[in-house]
């Protein structure tokens, strides 16, 4: 053992919840997973009840707890992987960053077999969660989600979570959502604390890569259950000022109506500038209040944006922490880079690039290597 300081908490209610609602997932799957990805981790997943996610887990599982907030709320994130701790005969290592600096820094550790999201507000933070989900879904990667039920009704449930998931993988017998649990009998907090469970299997169709291509059917599923869809673009940290909910956060107002634009300009049937503006508009109103959408149109605020992907941001710091067009190392266009980890093309690694452009409808960068143009993921490049 280190002298570090452990990097897990006591256990608590609510780490006992999460443990209890892993091992129930896990019944109902029939799946014994040697690698385990908690995701979105905090307290909650620090505290967690290690022997009885032990039982539920092959021998020497391995569980990486991936989040900004994984070595607790406050701390600077990192993008080194920390410990592992032995737990109940579990090896539990930390990565404090979001899972997107996860998958482009530790590519080498092995695949996880089951990723787990405790309450992570798919609906709000949608446009950041987008390209994880899509990943797992394409690897086929089982996903255990569990929902919130805010008290007094308004705002997430169980069912809530289930349209979305629905609608995003689509239903049916391992591909798409398997398991729908709307009643979770390790829920706590007066069942609002892992309300309800669900576990994806891929996905019934091929995702978009753009997460805007799936804003509408899910502003219509959501509708549906009178539960207003508004998800921000950009990483936006609830426990920080930029985050409050106010028709005087004009941070917040511009995030919400950055995400309804996409949603309604994108495909080929997509709005035009002036009724995706109407349309933010709307979805302001519904879901900060009335004359919010006003307030919008009249400030004129324009967010700082990426000059890679586009996406609007509050903090740039946070942006490259979900930016598709960051690699190893954040990259600009203009700069030199170092092509690694492929696999198919091996003998294209080392070699010396410079970057022309990031093609954000394929998620790739035009990168001039040896004088001819060439697609690569991000994840590939790291500046020389
Ligand atoms: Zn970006």
């Amino acid at each position: 053992m280190s002298s570090r300081k452990e990097l897990m908490l006591p256990r608590s209610a609510r780490g006992s919840s999460c443990a209890a609602t892993i091992k129930a997932a896990l019944e109902d799957t029939q799946l014994r997973p040697e690698v385990l990805h908690i995701v979105g981790a905090g307290d909650a997943e620090r505290s967690m009840d290690f022997e009885v996610l032990a039982s539920a887990l092959p021998a020497k599982a391995r569980v990486v707890l991936v989040g900004p907030h994984a070595v607790g709320a406050g701390k600077e994130p990192s993008e080194e992987l920390l410990g592992p701790e032995l737990r109940a005969d579990l090896e539990v290592s930390v990565f404090p960053q979001t899972y997107q600096r996860f998958m482009a820094c530790q590519e080498d550790l092995p695949p996880p077999q089951l990723v787990v999201l405790f309450h992570p507000g798919f609906d709000v933070h949608y446009f950041a969660w987008y390209s994880c989900l899509r990943h797992w879904a394409e690897q086929r990667v089982p996903v255990l989600a569990t929902a919130y039920r805010v008290p007094g009704g308004l705002g997430e449930t169980p069912q809530t979570v289930r349209a979305f998931l629905e609608c995003l993988v689509g239903t049916g017998g391992g591909a798409g959502l398997w398991v729908m649990e709307e009643e979770n009998p390790h829920a706590i907090e007066e069942g609002s604390f892992n309300a309800g469970y669900f576990v994806t299997l891929g996905s019934q169709g091929a995702l978009p890569v753009l997460a805007e291509e799936m804003y509408w059917p899910l502003y219509q599923a959501l509708q549906k259950l009178g539960h207003p869809f508004a998800p921000r673009v950009g990483y936006l940290d609830l426990e920080h000022e930029q985050g409050k909910v106010s028709s005087k956060n004009l941070n917040l107002l511009a995030a919400i109506a950055e995400g309804a634009m996409r949603g309604a300009q994108a495909g080929e049937d997509g709005a035009d500038e002036e009724a995706a503006r109407g349309f933010a508009a709307m979805v302001l109103d519904q879901v900060i209040g009335a004359g919010a959408g006003q307030t919008w149109l009249d400030s004129g605020f324009v967010r700082e944006a990426c000059p890679s992907c586009g996406a609007g941001f509050d903090s740039r710091e946070w942006h490259v922490s979900v930016c598709p067009a960051a690699g190893k190392t954040a990259l600009r266009a203009g700069e030199e880079v170092l092509v690694v980890g492929l696999e198919k093309v091996p003998q294209l690694n080392g070699q010396r690039g410079e970057l022309r452009r990031f093609v954000r409808p394929k998620e790739r960068w035009v990168v001039a290597v040896k004088g001819r143009e060439a697609l690569f993921k991000a994840a590939n490049l790291k500046a020389a």
